[in-house]
Formats: structure tokens, C-alpha cells, sequence
């Protein structure tokens, strides 16, 4: 893998409806998680741009699916962060519907990147999207994202905890710690990441 194979991710549109999307060649990987978990952050530190995904703090773009295209028909696919406080629930109810959609019939789609507040991991929002991939067979990639507020052994106790109610629940998906203020894990995530898109 070359040093960073994200880095030239760039943002190639904004869709708020599945026929907006790139053709459905390729391969692509979604990034999701309750909003506030990290998501954004996670995704800049990952593709190592500062302002390529933008923070829950500017409504406009949080709430589409961004496409960030990368080499040879590659591309991350940003979606809404659940449980946007500001959107009604009739909004809520069309993203639910067409990330469903999304997830259920988008064949490039080889797996998503869940990123969890390790401090509040597997909430109801990553319960479903675990059952949801693991339904149709999807791979996820969990990351226990803001390490960097957990001592060491309180990281390690919480991903053993993680693994194990996963575990308990068939939920198979690889699992780590991560920092975007302290990159720990990146390099981890990068090379996950990538193995994902050439699933
Ligand atoms: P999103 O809504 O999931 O896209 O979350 P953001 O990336 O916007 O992050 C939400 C908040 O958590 C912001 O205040 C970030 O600065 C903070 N945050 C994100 N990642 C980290 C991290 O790794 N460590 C710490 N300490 N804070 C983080």
C-alpha cells in the first residue's frame, strides 16, 4: 500500500437522492455513525485533509451523502450522521429509508466504517447497522473513535468489552481503537480501509 492512499480524496458531489450518485462501478466504502460520534473527524484524519469532511457544526453537508472519489474508481461515501438534533422527524424518517436503501442496493458497496464514541459504544443506532450488515453480509469496520479521552487499560478494557458483545451477538467485524486528535490507529484504520475496498 503506498503511504497514504487517502490523502487524494477529494469531494466529488453532495446527494440527497440515490440517482445522484456516481455509477455504480467501482468500489466504495460507507462511513456512518450517530451524529457527534467522531465521523468527520475521523474521515479527515484518515484521508490526512483538515476541512475535506465537515463537522457536525455545518448542518448543510451533514445531512447528504458525500462522495469523496479516490484512485482508480475508488470512493468514500460520508453519510448523514443519525440523530441530527436539528432535523424534524419526517427528514429523519426519508434519510433512515434511503440509507436503506443505500446500504441494501448499492453493488460497489463493499462494506462500512462505523465509528463509535468509545466512551458510549454500540447505542441503538449501532445495534441496527451491525444487525443490518450482518443481515445482508456486508463487512463493517468498527472504530471506537476519541481514544485519546480513555487512560490506556480503560481503552483496552472497552475494546475487550466491545469484542466480546459482539462476539456474543454473531456480530464478526474487525474492531479498534482510534484517535483523530492523537492519530492512534490511523495507519491501522488506513490499511483496513483499504483491504475493505478491495474486498
Ligand atoms: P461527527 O458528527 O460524527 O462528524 O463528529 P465530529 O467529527 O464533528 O466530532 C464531534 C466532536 O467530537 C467535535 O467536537 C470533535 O472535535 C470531537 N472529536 C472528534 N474526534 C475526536 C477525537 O479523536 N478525540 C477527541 N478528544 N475529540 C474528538
Amino acid at each position: 500500500m503506498p503511504a497514504n492512499p487517502f490523502q487524494t480524496a477529494c469531494l466529488q458531489l453532495s446527494a440527497s437522492q440515490l440517482r445522484q450518485l456516481p455509477e455504480d462501478i467501482g468500489s466504495e466504502v460507507a462511513f456512518a455513525g450517530r451524529s457527534n460520534a467522531g465521523k468527520s473527524s475521523a474521515l479527515n484524519a484518515i484521508c490526512a485533509q483538515h476541512g475535506l469532511a465537515r463537522t457536525s457544526k455545518t448542518p448543510g453537508r451533514t445531512q447528504l451523502l458525500n462522495v469523496f472519489a479516490l484512485d482508480d474508481g475508488r470512493r468514500l461515501i460520508d453519510l448523514p450522521g443519525y440523530g441530527y438534533a436539528k432535523v424534524p422527524e419526517d427528514m429523519r424518517a426519508h434519510w433512515r429509508k434511503l440509507i436503506d436503501a443505500y446500504l441494501r442496493d448499492r453493488e460497489s458497496l463493499r462494506g462500512v466504517v462505523l465509528i463509535m464514541d468509545c466512551r458510549h459504544p454500540l447505542k441503538d443506532f449501532d445495534r441496527q447497522m451491525l444487525t443490518y450488515c450482518t443481515d445482508i453480509e456486508l463487512p463493517c469496520l468498527l472504530l471506537l473513535t476519541k481514544a485519546d479521552k480513555l487512560s490506556r487499560s480503560e481503552g483496552a478494557k472497552t475494546l475487550a468489552a466491545v469484542r466480546k458483545e459482539c462476539a456474543s451477538l454473531g456480530w464478526t467485524s474487525h474492531m479498534q481503537l482510534f484517535s483523530a486528535q492523537a492519530k492512534t490507529g490511523v495507519d491501522q484504520a488506513r490499511t483496513a480501509l483499504d483491504a475493505l475496498l478491495n474486498g
